[in-house]
């Protein structure tokens, strides 16, 4: 599903260079919930955003379904990208929009029609828990709910593969159990897989199947968590 082959990158700015991944490779499969963990700093985020091509590997290959992304052309790329959805600690919810209309963007985006955008919405509203919040704006959600609507935006236009950057440091120890449950639901019964940035080993253990141990740019371990918890 997702393949990432011998990937360095490399920050440039007026300091100088940075080396932030150094020859990296995994490969995480369909239906896997794989949890990528290390300090901050180790590079996970810039790990994860080479996946989607947020950020441009400096050197190496990226593979999503057995076609090299990193070989693309912007067009062929928007599509690829749309079949990767993507969450953050900070939600990045549109302020303006309500809660509906945060979740139908994407689509307008991708041109769905507008009944069937609505329709869409509110068939993700209900799977995140939130109809009650349809017309609430963001700034009157709590975190966890909030992160309930990037989940929903991120699955409007049913992409293949979840990445999540530490979607669930900016919350609560309860909330967070809460979120890592939807997101196990929507691995098991739509099938997406599932990519996670984080920093606590609590959140691998309490859904990844896999792992991949991050530290100074380098994979220093990954495989099946059961075999890499008590190693780390
Ligand atoms: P993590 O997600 O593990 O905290 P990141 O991938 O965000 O790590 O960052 C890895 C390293 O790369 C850090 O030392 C960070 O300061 C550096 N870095 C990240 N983005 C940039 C950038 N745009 N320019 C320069 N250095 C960066
Ligand atoms: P969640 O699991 O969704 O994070 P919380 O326990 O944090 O739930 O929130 C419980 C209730 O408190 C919610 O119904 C929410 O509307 C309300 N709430 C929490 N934080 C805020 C906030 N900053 N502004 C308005 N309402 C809030």
């Amino acid at each position: 599903m997702i393949k990432i082959e011998n990937v360095t990158k490399i920050y440039s700015n007026k300091r100088g260079d940075f080396l932030a991944l150094d020859d990296v490779s995994m490969e995480v499969e369909k239906g896997d919930v794989y949890g990528v963990i290390g300090l901050s700093g180790a590079g996970k985020s810039t790990l994860v955003r080479c996946i989607n091509l947020l950020e441009r590997p400096t050197m190496g290959k990226v593979y999503i379904d057995g076609e090299e992304i990193t070989a693309m052309k912007k067009s062929q790329l928007i599509k690829v990208r749309q079949s990767l959805g993507m969450i953050f600690q900070d939600f990045n919810l549109l302020m303006q929009r309500n809660v509906i209309d945060n979740i139908k963007f994407p689509l307008e985006i991708a041109g769905v029609d507008k009944v069937e955008a609505k329709k869409r919405a509110l068939e993700l509203l209900h799977l995140v828990g939130l109809e009650e919040k349809s017309h609430s704006y963001p700034a009157q959600l709590s975190g966890g709910q909030k992160q309930r609507v990037a989940i929903a935006r991120a699955l409007a236009n049913s992409p293949k593969v979840l990445l999540c950057d530490e979607a669930t440091s900016a919350l609560d120890p309860v909330t967070t159990l809460s979120i890592l449950n939807l997101l196990k639901s929507i691995n098991e019964k739509m099938g997406v897989t599932i990519v996670i940035i984080t920093h606590e080993m609590k959140v691998v253990e309490t859904i990844c199947n896999k792992v991949a141990v991050i530290e100074s740019a380098n994979i220093v371990k990954n495989g099946y968590t059961k075999d890499i918890i008590g190693h780390f």
